[in-house]
């Protein structure tokens, strides 16, 4: 088969780029190895739309997230995806933590994160009843958004400008011949065909480094190597009631935003997600886990027992950083630097890459036809 062009993986990132792309080229393949779109890491998440409060500033990670933002509520607004523009709370506990919050307000003024404010313990019981709080940063651009819904709205897009996502089929290898790559895959069956592409999108979430590998790219003197790190989340009884009007963060944690509670959209809430580095990716929740997780979020939701928790589900984030190590931004490269010309590759696209990816597309879409820098 021929291409003129290949995306590896339909995740929300494979899948928002076929989207852009799509209108643009004539040929256009979406390989999946799973049975259905996102069912990786863009439907194991807080599906949270973040304004752009943490990133360090000029970062790709604040840049993509700030414009993926505007875009996900346009986006959301057109083509009918649930989501509610909520605003967020991120909570202070201790005197310390208030130094942490002015800090965070400065970043998310220097990232365009949209008006923000700082709030006073009042102001915060008065806004959330249920929140214990020495103060809090509101930041009313951030929101919620249904995360699968998303998905589907750009593969509906992608295929309503003639992209062909072809689903259990596993990319196993990438071969340079001539001016093209040769993908080659394997269905689930154990049929196998190759497509040749001048240009191949390796969105592959938790697999895009090993993609880079196989297309002669030394990921390690990259740094490009994924560290898989899981986070589970708990769901809160019902008998509960109205938690909260909006997500409640406290500040950050190392690798994290911290163990939130988030409302979805049909009014369940959810606790999490912590930070645990995993060999491999997996998704058992612990339910041993309900115990910190109350304690934790009991310092800002002070009426929250272990009893009220039961185990909902996992993600794994695709990080670039090992366990204690400084910010890593995402990768959104072209290989000719390495010696792979038309390999866009997108690697360690964790938080806040639901809300980035629109942002993301453009860029990859913009320079795959019109030559700009990525
Ligand atoms: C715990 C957690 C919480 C998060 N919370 C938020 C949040 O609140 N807000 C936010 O904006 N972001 C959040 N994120 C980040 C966001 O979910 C991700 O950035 C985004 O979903 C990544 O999408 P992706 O398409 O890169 O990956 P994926 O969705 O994993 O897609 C990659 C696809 O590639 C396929 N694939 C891999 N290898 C191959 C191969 N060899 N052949 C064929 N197919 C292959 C996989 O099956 C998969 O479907 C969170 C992430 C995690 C883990």
């Amino acid at each position: 088969m021929e291409a003129d062009g290949v995306v590896i993986g339909a995740g929300v990132i494979g899948l928002a780029a076929a989207a852009a792309l799509a209108s643009r080229q004539r040929s256009l393949l979406v390989l999946e190895r799973r049975g259905g779109v996102g069912q990786e890491v863009s439907s194991r998440n807080s599906e949270v739309i973040h304004a752009g409060l943490y990133y360090p500033p000029g970062t790709l990670k604040a840049r993509t997230c700030v414009e993926g933002r505007e875009r996900l509520y346009q986006r959301c607004s057109e083509h009918r995806v649930p989501h509610r523009r909520t605003g967020k709370l991120v909570v202070a506990t201790s005197p310390e933590e208030l130094e942490g919050l002015s800090a965070l307000a400065e970043r998310a003024l220097a990232n365009g994160a949209g008006a923000v404010e700082l709030l006073s313990a009042g102001e915060v019981s008065r806004r959330e009843p249920r929140i214990r709080a020495l103060g809090a940063l509101w930041s009313p651009e951030s929101g919620i958004v249904d995360a699968r819904a998303l998905v589907t709205s750009y593969q509906a897009e992608a295929e309503a400008h003639g992209a062909q996502i072809v689903l259990r089929t596993t990319v196993v290898a990438l071969e340079r011949d001539g001016d093209a790559w040769v993908v080659e895959t394997e269905s689930a069956e154990g049929d196998r065909f190759s497509v040749r592409s001048p240009v191949v999108i390796n969105a592959a979430g938790l697999s895009a480094d090993r993609v880079a590998q196989w297309a002669g790219l030394d990921i390690d003197r990259l740094g490009w190597r994924i560290h898989p790190c899981k986070g589970d989340y708990f769901a809160a009884v019902p008998s509960l009631g109205r938690l909260t009007e909006r997500p409640v963060y406290p500040l950050p944690a190392s690798g994290g935003l911290g163990i939130h509670v988030t409302p979805d959209l049909g009014g369940r809430y959810r606790l999490g997600p912590d930070v645990e580095y995993v060999d491999q990716p997996r998704y058992d929740v612990d339910p041993q886990k309900a115990e910190p997780f109350a304690e934790a979020v009991a310092r800002y939701l002070p009426e929250i027992r272990t009893e009220h928790l039961t185990p909902e589900f996992a993600g794994v984030r695709p990080k670039l950083q090992r366990p204690g190590e400084a910010f890593r931004d995402f990768v959104i490269e072209e290989g000719s630097a390495h010696g792979a010309p038309g390999l866009v590759n997108l690697i360690g696209i964790e938080s806040p890459g639901l809300t980035a990816a629109g942002a993301i597309a453009e860029r990859v879409a913009d320079w795959i036809t019109g030559g700009s820098a990525l």
